[in-house]
């Protein structure tokens, strides 16, 4: 599946805020939103105009897509199959989201941001139940492993993201294994587990229409 591949920090400009898409130089002062939050353009700097209705449930899909990394033909895709299911869509939604292979390396700690750990998983580092698995948006199951491939455990970019993350704790639904570098799904993520700003209902009101 096709990705983003313009600058990003125009991103987060247009959003307002960080969505931490860089990795470590989001925790710099190198950080755009740090040094000039305005919107991109040769006009962005006039002003950020007040954005009411169907403004801000685009804005709170944009900034939902762009934290994930996925296109809008994908992302309409998860927004149809969670509509299609029992329980509440936004929630359904989140958690397609969050259960992407690519979120989870990320969330495990294994790369900085989701684009590595997008490239991670590309380039065949990331092992499902033992087999790999270089597909991104794979979706993952509670009670699955996870784990970086045997060779691929003294890379830079995996140890580098261990150093620069620190040692805590992955979101409650993981668990970690460090020295073994594998973890396991204990469950779907609920909706409190989505440690995200974003307002679901809003995406789920814009597809609605
Ligand atoms: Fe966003 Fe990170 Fe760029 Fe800052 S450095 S604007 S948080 S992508």
């Amino acid at each position: 599946m096709a990705r983003y591949t313009g600058p990003v920090c125009r991103l987060c400009r247009r959003e307002g805020m960080k969505l931490f898409l860089k990795g470590e130089r989001c925790f710099s002062s190198k950080c755009a939103v740090e040094k000039r939050n305005t919107p991109p353009g040769q006009h962005g700097a006039a002003r950020r105009p007040k954005i009411v209705g169907y403004g801000l449930q685009l804005r709170e899909k944009q900034k939902a897509r762009r934290i994930y990394g996925v296109l809008e033909k994908q992302f309409r895709g998860y927004f149809e199959r969670a509509s299609r299911q029992p329980g509440v869509t936004g929630e359904l939604l989140l958690r397609q989201l969050e259960l992407r292979l690519d979120n989870v390396t990320h969330r495990l700690g294994f790369a900085t941001s989701r684009a590595q750990a997008r490239q991670l998983v590309r380039h065949g580092h990331i092992h499902v139940n033992g087999r790999r698995v270089n597909i991104p948006s794979y979706q993952l199951k509670a009670g699955d492993t996870v784990a970086v491939r045997e060779a691929s455990r003294a890379l830079a970019t995996i140890t580098h993201a261990a150093e620069f993350l620190g040692h805590g704790s992955p979101a409650a639904w993981l668990e970690i294994d460090r020295p073994q570098f594998t973890a396991k799904v204990l469950h779907v993520p609920e909706r409190a587990d989505v440690n995200l700003p974003l307002q679901e209902q809003m995406i789920v009101e814009l597809y609605s229409k």
